[in-house]
C-alpha cells in the first residue's frame, strides 16, 4: 500500500483501478540501424500511419451522430495531414539515407516542419503546427506502443492520472467509466477542478512523481476530501474508505431534506443561494440541490474544443436550454471567459507568454467586437424567455465597463430594429475579481446593475499566486486580511449604490467562510450546487448578530492565520455539529 497526499479538489471518495495518461513525456529516442535494416523500418512506418489513420477513422465513426459531432473537423484536419503522401515519403528518405529508426527519422521530419512553420508570418497559420505535432505524436505512440493520448477509459471503475487534465479534456472525456482524477499539476481553484465538481468527479491534484511510478492498472482510492490517494490499499484501509464513502452520501442525502426551505438565518436574513453552472444540464441540478437560480453560467465551455466560435443561434439555443432548465428562477450568464487555463483553439493567446495577464476574458471580447456582439444578442434573446442577468469577467474599470454596455446597447437598438423581443431592463453586472475593481468599485457601482466577486481570481491577482499552482496552495489565502479588506470595500460599494452584491468564486460554497460573508452582508453566493444544501444547512443555524461580531473580530487580526484560528475557534464552540 502507498499513500500519496495532494490538494483536495474535488469532494468524494472512489475506489477504481488507475489508468495512467501520460502525455507529457513522449519520448522519442534515435539510434543508427545498418542498411539492411532500414526497409523494415520504412515498413513499420507505413503500417503505423495506417493504424493510426484506422483508429482515427474508427473513432470519427463512432462519434458522428453524437453529440460531439460538432467537432468532426478536428479528426478529419488530422486525417488530412496523414494522407499528405509527404510525410511518408520524407521520413522514408531520412530511414534510408541517414541510416536511423523510424521514430528518430519521424522526429526529425517533425524538427524540419516546425521550422518551416515557424517562418510563417500569419499567427494563425503558423499555429497550424501543432496539429502537424499531434498526428506525429499519434504516430510515434502507435509505434512505442505508449497509445495514451486520448482519455479513454477501460471498462469499469477507471481513475485517470495524468500530469496535467484540461478543462477540454473532462468536456471530451467519457465519463461513463471514469469516477475519479489524479493530477500532478492544478489547485483547488483551477478549472480542471471546478468542472470534476461540476460532474461530480472526485479528484486530488497536485500529486507529485504520480505518473513516473509504474501503477498502471492498481487499484486505488481517491479521497477527494483529504486530498490523499490510496494506491493498492490494504484491507483495512479499503474497509474504512467504503464506510466515509458511505457516511458521506447519508450526510448529503439527510441535507437534502431542507432542499426547499428558504435559505434564511435564525434572526430573518435571508441569501440568495445560487449555483454555479457550466453545461445545460447541470441547470437542473442547481434546482434539485435548493438552488434559488444560477449566479455564473459559465460560457467558455461552448467556446472550447472548436476552432470555430459558435454562431450565435448555436449560443441562443444552448443559452436557451440553461434558461429553461432554471425556470423560473434567474439566470445570469457570464460572457466570455477565455484565456488564463481556459484556453481556446487557435486564439492568438495560445502563444502568450503569461496568458493570466494576458488577452482573455473581457479584454479579449472587446478585441473581437463582431463576435462578442454575436453573445450579446444571442444573451439578450434569450432575456426574452425569463429572467436574464448579463456578467462581464474581469473588468478593471470604468472604461472597459463603459465599452462592453455601449455595445450592449448596440446590440439592442439592432433588435430592436428587427423587431426581435429581448428584455430592454436586463440587469447588465460585473465581476469583481481585479484589484483595481476593488479599488474603483465606489466608481463603477453606480453604472453596474450588480456586482460578482469572483474570489478566485481576485485572491489570485491581489495576492500575486496563482491558483493552478500545486505548490503554491497554501499561499492562496481567502481569509488574508487584503482579500478580506476587499470584500468589505466591495459589499459597501455596492449597497451604497444600492446594487446587489454577489460571490461566485469558489470561497462561497465553503462553509467555513460562511459567518464571514454573512457578516459582511453579502446578497447572494454563487457555488457549484451540490454545496448548496451544506451552505443553507448552515446558514439556517447562524444569526447575522453573530456573523456581524465575527467579522469585526476577524478584521482585527492582521494574518491569515489568525483570522482562519479565530474562525474556526468560533465554528467549533457555535456551529461544530453543522460543521463536521
Ligand atoms: C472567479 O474567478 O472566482 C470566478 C468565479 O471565475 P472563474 O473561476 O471562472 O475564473
Ligand atoms: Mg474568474
Amino acid at each position: 500500500m502507498r499513500v500519496f497526499t495532494g490538494i483536495a479538489a474535488s469532494p468524494g471518495i472512489v475506489v477504481g483501478r488507475l489508468k495512467l495518461v501520460d502525455r507529457q513525456r513522449l519520448s522519442v529516442t534515435e539510434y543508427p540501424i545498418g542498411a539492411d535494416a532500414a526497409a523494415a523500418e520504412i515498413i513499420r512506418l507505413k503500417v503505423a500511419i495506417e493504424t493510426t489513420r484506422a483508429a482515427l477513422e474508427s473513432l470519427r465513426a463512432d462519434l458522428d451522430g453524437t453529440t460531439c459531432d460538432d467537432h468532426l473537423f478536428i479528426i478529419d484536419t488530422h486525417l488530412l495531414i496523414l494522407a499528405d503522401e509527404r510525410l511518408f515519403v520524407e521520413t522514408a528518405s531520412i530511414i534510408e539515407t541517414g541510416l536511423i529508426n523510424a521514430e528518430g527519422a519521424l522526429n526529425r521530419t517533425l524538427q524540419k516542419y516546425r521550422s518551416t512553420f515557424e517562418a510563417i508570418e500569419d499567427a494563425y497559420l503558423r499555429e497550424r503546427i501543432n496539429d502537424v505535432e499531434t498526428v506525429i505524436e499519434k504516430i510515434l505512440r502507435t509505434m512505442t506502443g505508449e497509445n495514451h493520448d486520448v482519455i479513454e477509459p477501460e471498462e469499469g471503475q477507471t481513475v485517470i492520472a495524468a500530469h496535467e487534465i484540461t478543462p477540454a479534456d473532462i468536456l471530451q472525456m467519457d465519463r461513463s467509466h471514469i469516477i475519479g482524477l489524479v493530477t500532478e499539476i492544478g489547485g483547488r481553484t483551477s478549472h480542471a477542478s471546478i468542472l470534476a465538481r461540476a460532474f461530480q468527479l472526485p479528484a486530488v491534484a497536485g500529486v507529485e512523481g504520480i505518473t513516473s511510478l509504474l501503477l498502471d492498472g492498481a487499484p486505488v482510492i481517491v479521497d477527494g476530501f483529504e486530498g490523499t490517494v490510496t494506491v493498492n490499499p490494504e484491507r483495512a484501509t479499503f474497509l474504512d474508505s467504503l464506510q466515509r464513502k458511505r457516511r458521506y452520501e447519508y450526510r448529503e442525502f439527510e441535507l437534502l431534506k431542507i432542499k426547499d426551505l428558504p435559505a434564511e438565518t435564525l434572526d430573518g436574513y435571508r441569501m440568495q443561494l445560487k449555483g454555479n453552472v457550466e453545461i445545460p444540464e447541470e441547470g437542473v441540478s442547481v434546482l434539485n440541490y435548493g438552488g434559488t437560480g444560477v449566479g455564473l453560467y459559465r460560457t467558455e465551455i461552448l467556446f472550447m474544443n472548436r476552432r470555430e466560435m459558435p454562431e450565435e443561434e448555436e449560443q441562443f439555443l444552448t443559452y436557451a436550454s440553461m434558461q429553461m432548465a432554471v425556470a423560473p428562477h434567474p439566470l445570469t450568464i457570464r460572457t466570455l471567459d477565455a484565456g488564463g487555463d481556459k484556453l481556446l483553439d487557435g486564439m492568438p493567446h495560445l502563444t502568450e507568454q503569461n496568458p493570466a495577464l494576458g488577452v482573455r476574458a473581457i479584454r479579449l471580447s472587446l478585441n473581437m467586437r463582431d463576435e462578442f456582439k454575436k453573445q450579446l444578442r444571442a444573451i439578450l434573446r434569450v432575456s426574452s424567455l425569463g429572467t436574464v442577468r448579463i456578467m462581464f469577467p474581469m473588468i478593471s474599470g470604468l472604461d472597459e465597463l463603459r465599452r462592453a454596455k455601449a455595445l450592449l446597447e448596440e446590440c439592442k437598438s439592432e433588435l430592436a430594429l428587427a423587431g426581435v423581443p429581448f428584455d430592454r431592463h436586463i440587469q447588465a453586472g460585473i465581476m469583481i475579481e481585479i484589484p483595481s475593481a476593488v479599488l474603483m468599485a465606489d466608481l463603477l457601482a453606480p453604472e453596474a446593475d450588480f456586482f460578482s466577486i469572483g474570489t478566485n481570481d481576485l485572491i489570485q491577482y491581489t495576492l500575486a499566486v496563482d491558483r493552478s499552482n500545486e505548490h503554491l496552495a497554501e499561499f492562496f489565502q481567502p481569509l488574508h486580511p487584503a482579500v478580506l479588506r476587499s470584500l468589505r470595500r466591495v459589499v459597501e460599494a455596492a449597497h451604497t449604490a444600492g446594487i446587489d452584491a454577489c460571490i461566485c468564486g469558489e470561497m462561497a460554497g465553503d462553509p467555513l467562510y460562511l459567518p464571514i460573508l454573512l457578516g459582511l452582508g453579502f446578497d447572494e453566493l454563487s457555488m457549484g450546487s451540490a454545496s448548496i444544501p451544506r451552505v443553507k444547512h448552515i446558514l439556517r443555524r447562524c444569526t447575522r448578530a453573530q456573523a456581524i461580531v465575527i467579522v469585526a473580530a476577524c478584521s482585527t487580526f492582521s494574518t491569515a492565520a489568525e483570522v482562519e484560528s479565530y474562525l474556526k475557534g468560533e465554528i467549533t464552540s457555535h456551529f461544530a455539529e453543522s460543521f463536521d
